[in-house]
């Protein structure tokens, strides 16, 4: 069996133990003679699946008891969609930060149902950094403050939870839930697709305060209402269940590894190993601002932006073993989607193959 270092965006790696686990128990899950996605989800087998993945969660992201764990589907997009419905319900004016492609896709949702205010953005530099959010730039009347945490295609992070007072802050998570410790208490709502620290695609975390489920208009279709998944425990249809299963398994990974300030740590040192060597290096350049960096999503270039240079290393990395390097194709070059599974070992390779093509093209 040969795996590969897979540097994906997302879906991306899972844990190796994760995968195995779930191999070993694939044909005949606890001795029932069925595998997790052959039984019913009101079953007990799949109710005692759903409630301890939610307890785990919990646990690991010390979730306040007056939040509410969803298991949803359709991806952070349908978010961007359903937070509005659900959320823009009193004066119909929320305050965005744009950071980026995934906020600007929230932004064209929300202004379909009230007015969306900018408050702060990086499109001046093309999403290198992570603006400044001032108390005082926030409408106090606002029905939430959006941000994206990590933005997974310009490789930028919130290294700072803006303060938004009475007014909710909502976040887009999807590229950083689970890779460090957060205060959730300072959220009113956070929403993550499942496909890069989670579980494989087809699975949707939102954590949302009590307090701001309720509030949708009457005839808001059921699936889209936060209600309907609340009062139904995510169970009103049929959930993604090989999906929250896998996130069980993964939850499971993460409290044996030491929990979220365990896998913070490791994360850092991950991160700064490839940003030390890409600043250091001669050939290739990292664009975002330092203090703004991801420690997720890693873009690089070279320095002179040689195309032909860059694919010809996409090229001889993906022989080498490491694979999906390429750059999104909004902004080009290369990007190491650096999650919770990538071992330390897959950076330490990256940055040797890095130095070699570096001596042979310097
Ligand atoms: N937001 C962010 C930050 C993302 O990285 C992505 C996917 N890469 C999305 C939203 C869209 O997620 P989905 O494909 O689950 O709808």
């Amino acid at each position: 069996m040969k795996r590969v270092y897979n540097f994906s965006a997302g879906p991306s790696m899972l844990p190796l133990p994760v995968l195995e686990k779930a191999q070993q128990e694939l044909l005949n899950y606890q001795g029932s003679g069925m595998s997790v996605m052959e039984i019913s989800h009101r079953s007990a087998l799949f109710t005692d699946i759903i409630k301890e993945a939610e307890a785990l969660l919990r646990e690991l992201m010390n979730i306040p008891s007056n939040y509410r764990v969803l298991f949803l589907q359709s991806g952070a997009s349908q978010q961007f969609a359903m937070v509005p419905i659900n959320l823009m319900t009193g004066s119909k004016v929320v305050d965005f930060v744009h950071t980026g492609s995934w906020s600007k896709k929230a932004i064209a949702e929300a202004k379909k149902l009230g007015d969306v205010r900018i408050i702060a953005s990086s499109e001046d530099e093309n999403f290198t950094y992570i603006p400044k959010v001032e108390k005082s730039m926030i409408d106090p009347k606002a029905d939430y403050v959006h941000i994206t945490m990590n933005n997974t295609i310009e490789g930028t992070v919130f290294k700072e939870i803006p303060d938004t007072g009475d007014v909710p802050l909502v976040t887009d998570m999807s590229s950083s839930i689970l890779s460090e410790e957060i205060d959730v208490s300072k959220f009113g709502l956070i929403y993550a697709g499942a496909q890069k620290n989670i579980a494989p695609a087809g699975l949707t975390v939102v954590i949302v305060r009590d307090d701001l489920i309720g509030h949708a208009p009457a005839d808001t279709p059921a699936m889209f209402n936060y209600q309907t998944h609340r009062d139904s425990h995510s169970l009103y249809n049929t959930p993604p269940t090989f999906a929250i299963y896998m996130a069980k398994l993964v939850f499971e990974w993460i409290k044996e590894a030491g929990g979220l300030s365990a896998i913070e740590t490791v994360n850092r040192e991950k991160a700064a190993m490839l940003y030390n060597y890409i600043d250091a290096s001669k050939l290739f350049t990292a664009p975002v601002s330092p203090e703004s960096r991801s420690l997720m999503n890693v873009p690089f270039v070279t320095v002179d932006g040689n195309k032909d240079l860059e694919a010809a290393f996409i090229k001889q990395a993906e022989a080498a073993g490491l694979h999906t390097l390429k750059g999104h194709r909004s902004v080009g070059g290369m990007r190491a989607s650096i999650y919770n599974a990538m071992p330390i070992e897959g950076v330490e390779v990256l940055i040797a193959f890095m130095k070699k093509f570096e001596q042979q093209h310097t």
